[in-house]
């Protein structure tokens, strides 16, 4: 739709920058005022038509689904792109009593594969899930020094990754067979210490053996399995033949993505190392 706003309420684009426009900006914080005095959406946005101001260049109207858009827009926190418009304080009082409105979110049981890959898309430190302060699930950077944290509902987490894990396995294009290993570190001690013990004279036969049985049994451990490259390539498969079997696109998951990375742009997949992709952009957003 060409009347769609490019750039969020409450901005405008000056020589490719994003900065703030004074009338919009004012009304963003007038919303977040009027919320937290008590105002429904509905409320606030009969009071914008009031006033005169326009979310859309075509037409004075307004509708509670564009105040909620406002007022759970974490760029008004301001960042890399966009100038803040809301300071943390007053943006996490709406959130807490936009919580109050939904019910307490536990995490649930499918999300399990995303939370053990979530990774910040900006520090690349873990990111965990919370919904204790508002009742709605906030992904939350653990670097301190970050702090990058995002706003997203569980089922829509969800759906996203369900469509990038599609992608990517349509993206496979070969599976590299495990790469040769690196020794262990105990592998290399192992060795070091035979490698002592033979330019000694009066080693301890019995000792030296144990190490020589060391050695072997950390060579063997180390030696590639062949099994998870075969059932990445069943998994590619079957996902492939078969995108909506939920179980499958979860299997998928776990054998096939290293990270998901979790930004105010999107989500994206990191695919596993032995995996060779085409399209790779594809994958992001
Ligand atoms: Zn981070």
């Amino acid at each position: 739709m060409a009347w769609q706003r490019k750039i969020p309420f409450g901005y405008s684009i000056q020589n490719g920058e994003i900065i703030r426009q004074t009338e919009e900006e004012k009304a963003v914080q007038d919303i977040f005022s009027r919320y937290l005095l008590g105002a429904s959406y509905s409320q606030i946005a009969a009071e914008m038509e009031r006033q005169g101001i326009r979310y859309h260049q075509h037409t004075p109207r307004w509708n509670k689904h564009m105040v909620k858009r406002i007022l759970e827009n974490p760029k008004y926190l301001g960042g890399d792109v966009c100038p803040r418009l809301i300071s943390d304080a007053d943006f996490l009082a709406v959130q807490l009593r936009r919580g109050d409105q939904t019910t307490y979110a536990p995490c649930p049981k499918q999300l399990a594969p995303v939370r053990g890959r979530a990774v910040c898309a900006i520090c690349g430190s873990p990111m965990t899930r919370d919904t204790r302060r508002q009742g709605r699930p906030r992904w939350h950077c653990q670097n301190p020094e970050c702090g990058h944290s995002l706003y997203i509902a569980d089922e829509e987490l969800l759906a996203r990754v369900r469509k990038k894990l599609r992608l990517l396995a349509l993206a496979v294009e070969e599976i590299r067979e495990t790469a040769p290993p690196t020794p262990s570190l105990d592998s290399i001690r192992i060795q070091n210490e035979l490698n002592l013990c033979f330019n000694r004279a009066d080693a301890n036969h019995e000792y030296v053996k144990a190490l020589i049985l060391g050695a072997a049994t950390e060579r063997y451990n180390e030696m590639p399995d062949p099994g998870p490259c075969q059932r990445l390539r069943d998994l590619v498969r079957q996902v492939r033949e078969n995108p909506e079997d939920e179980e499958t696109l979860w299997a998928f998951c776990e054998a096939a993505a290293s990270h998901i990375r979790m930004g105010q742009g999107g989500i994206e997949l990191a695919p596993m190392p032995v995996l060779k992709i085409q399209h790779r952009e594809e994958l992001a957003v």
